[in-house]
């Protein structure tokens, strides 16, 4: 499918992505994927790379360009070289968490955080999610209580991506438990803090990179220069933010889907029984026209998002829908795959083996599907 949503610098930036995917995951995945996390110098990696910051201020060590297609070439690199699911955390650090200290930092906070962040020594956690409240954001406990120039945090976080490496955690706390979403702040909390402390890493049927752990926070004293925005509009900025969240999964989830889709066509060429290659059975060559028709009209309308989103014009709405329907496409695309490699495709070696896995959370997390549907038939005014 020819694609038109790309220029050449962002071609060219493609080449620097590929040769960074090559020389620093691929060799280090299955370590990373036994020790159950990553080395912290794949960040440093991903900082000389120039992978972490793009949308960055130059004056802060970033690219100065704020266009999400260039963190887009990072997402299908990593799916092409059968890397993606494996939870590495630079997504989180350059798609989900630097945004929201590139629009909500204060001209100091930016000078002080985002150099280090956007070079990798700084890894990034977001953290919303706790026991009891994580579609229903608005639900959280972990409360913040303000004490002279600090704020006293207390409470649970549990799901967070970066757990264990991260060094700033960007945390959800209310601020005034008697006023709902308007009681809701960010703060800015450093891992190093008396009274933080993390869980042990979750145990996950996929992602196994991925150091996903609870967070514990115990009267943790915070300066309140800390606080990123305004009080009480933090659960407003996640808001916001979540819709670059979902297009990054939809991106992802697209991607995932056209790896399997052209690893199962090279393996029906190949693959032999009963005399012909596998592909030459009708059934089966009907199963690969299904997925490469799916997974291009995905691609068109991620396209069509990720051109709007450069624009500054992505639409709440339609992000919820190309996350909800991609990552739905994406679970029957791996699922097909794995069937038409027949046994082969169940080997944890195989990497359609492994996007079957690691792709599956894709419809819960940043949104579940039901909350997507929430989401659309809420705007529709029935
Ligand atoms: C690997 C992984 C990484 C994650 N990383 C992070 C992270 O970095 N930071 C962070 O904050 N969180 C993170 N999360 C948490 C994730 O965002 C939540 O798991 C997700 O939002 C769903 O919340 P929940 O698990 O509490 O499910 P619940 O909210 O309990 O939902 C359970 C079921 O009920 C359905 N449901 C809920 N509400 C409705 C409704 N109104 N209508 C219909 N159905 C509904 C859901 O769709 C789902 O099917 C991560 C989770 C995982 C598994």
């Amino acid at each position: 499918m020819q694609r038109s949503v790309y220029d050449a610098e962002h071609e060219t930036h493609r080449d620097g992505v590929r040769r960074f995917v090559a020389a620093e995951v691929v060799p280090h995945r299955e370590r990373w994927e036994r020790a159950g996390r990553v080395d912290r110098e794949l960040f440093l990696a991903a900082g000389k790379a120039g992978v972490l910051g793009v949308a960055a201020p130059e004056e802060h060590g970033g690219g100065g360009n704020p266009d999400f297609r260039f963190n887009a070439v990072l997402n299908e690199e990593l799916a092409a070289a059968d890397v993606l699911g494996v939870g590495l955390g630079l997504s989180l650090q350059a798609d989900i968490a630097l945004p929201y200290l590139l629009d909500h930092c204060t001209p100091e906070q930016a000078a002080r955080w985002l150099p280090d962040v956007v070079g990798g020594e700084t890894i990034l956690a977001l953290a919303m999610t706790e026991p009891g409240a994580g579609s229903d954001v608005a639900a959280i406990t972990t409360r913040a209580v303000r004490d002279g120039d600090d704020y006293v945090v207390t409470g649970t976080k549990t799901f967070i991506t970066n757990a264990l490496n991260a060094d700033l955690v960007i945390t959800a706390v209310k601020t005034d438990p008697a006023a709902g979403r308007k009681g809701i702040s960010l703060l800015v909390v450093d891992a190093n803090r008396a009274g933080f402390r993390r869980g042990t890493k979750l145990s996950k049927v996929g992602q196994h990179a991925a150091d996903t752990a609870e967070l514990f926070f115990d009267a943790v004293r915070v300066p309140a220069t800390q606080l990123l925005g305004e009080e009480g509009r933090g659960f407003y900025l996640m808001m916001n933010h979540l819709s670059q969240e979902r297009l990054a999964v939809a991106v992802q989830a697209t991607a995932q889907a056209r790896r399997a889709y052209e690893l199962s066509l090279e393996h029906a060429k190949s693959r032999e029984a009963f005399g012909s290659p596998i592909g030459a059975f009708q059934h089966n060559r009907f199963a690969l026209a299904e997925l490469k028709t799916e997974t291009e009209i995905a691609q068109s309308y991620v396209d069509r998002l990720l051109l709007a989103h450069s624009r500054g014009e992505l639409d709440p709405v339609e992000a919820a829908q190309a996350k909800w329907w991609i990552s739905e496409l994406c679970k029957r695309v791996v699922d097909r795959a794995v069937q038409l490699h027949g046994g082969a495709g169940y080997l944890s070696e195989n990497p359609v083996a492994r996007a079957w896995i690691d792709s599956r959370i894709q419809t819960i997390y940043a949104g579940t599907t039901e909350v997507m549907k929430e989401i659309i038939g809420r705007s529709l005014g029935v």
